[in-house]
């Protein structure tokens, strides 16, 4: 099983709220032996994979509060995933990084006694949308041997149509359709998610979204479940899938 999961603000990590509800309850259903971690927080040049057994926690935001600079999540990785990892996908090495936000901030929820080893691989920034589809093929094999691969990121990521009022109709619009392709299993259409309207809108760069392409390709013929739908603060969605593999 794999998951994308919607991660929104940082301070999701020390708030209850109904998404941070869903993804407690998500810990407690599902546990795997290890967490494949793809993170819109860590975009290289080429593939880079941790390789430590303590890895770090990266403060990667500015401005909050105290608290979540406190948080500690002292959880192990796990050096023959990240072997598996270069083996399969020619993952470099690369412990600069650690664990982001945009693994710690829903992973404290999911999994509060950081008892479930993880790995974070990296974005590649010169990587095409089925470049990245065809490296989450190759990382499928992973799920049989008992870990979950999850894309944390976000479907609709726009600072520049923020509002704190009501969800924009393009956001609301756009991760409909995409929800639609994904349960559809219609992958080509994701990729080319430059053909969708208003896709220019939805993000200016494509981080937040890039890790669903990976998890999709890791997930082919998954049956798809989708959890805490929504746009929040005007452009940030927060629609999140659970891919069972049929
Ligand atoms: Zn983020």
């Amino acid at each position: 099983m794999n998951l994308f999961i919607g991660h929104g603000s940082p301070m999701n990590a020390i708030e209850n709220n109904e998404y941070t509800n869903a993804w407690s309850e998500l810990g407690k259903l599902f546990k795997p032996k290890g967490i494949l971690m793809i993170s819109a927080h860590w975009v290289t040049d080429g593939t880079k994979v941790q390789t430590v057994s303590k890895p770090k926690k990266i403060d990667d935001m500015y401005g909050f509060p105290k608290a979540l600079y406190d948080l500690k999540y002292p959880v192990s990785g796990d050096i023959d995933l990240s072997h598996q990892v270069m083996d399969l996908v020619g993952a470099e090495e690369d412990n600069s990084w650690g664990i982001d936000h945009g693994a710690w901030s829903i992973l404290v929820h999911m999994y509060p006694k950081a008892d479930v080893p993880v790995v974070q691989m990296s974005l590649d920034k010169n990587l095409s949308p089925k470049e990245m589809f065809e490296m989450g093929r190759k990382l499928k094999v992973l799920n049989e041997k008992g870990y979950s691969i999850i894309g944390s990121g976000n479907v609709v990521h726009s600072f520049k149509y923020m509002n704190m009022t009501e969800p924009q109709p393009f956001a609301v619009e756009f991760d409909h359709v995409i929800e639609k392709y994904v349960k559809a299993n219609d992958s080509d259409k994701v990729i080319n998610y430059h053909l969708i309207d208003d896709y220019d809108k939805s993000f200016q760069t494509s981080e937040h979204f890039d890790p669903l392409i990976y998890v999709l390709g890791a997930s082919e013929g998954s049956e798809v479940e989708v959890f805490n739908r929504g746009v929040e603060m005007g452009a940030f969605s927060m629609t999140s899938y659970i891919l069972k593999r049929a």
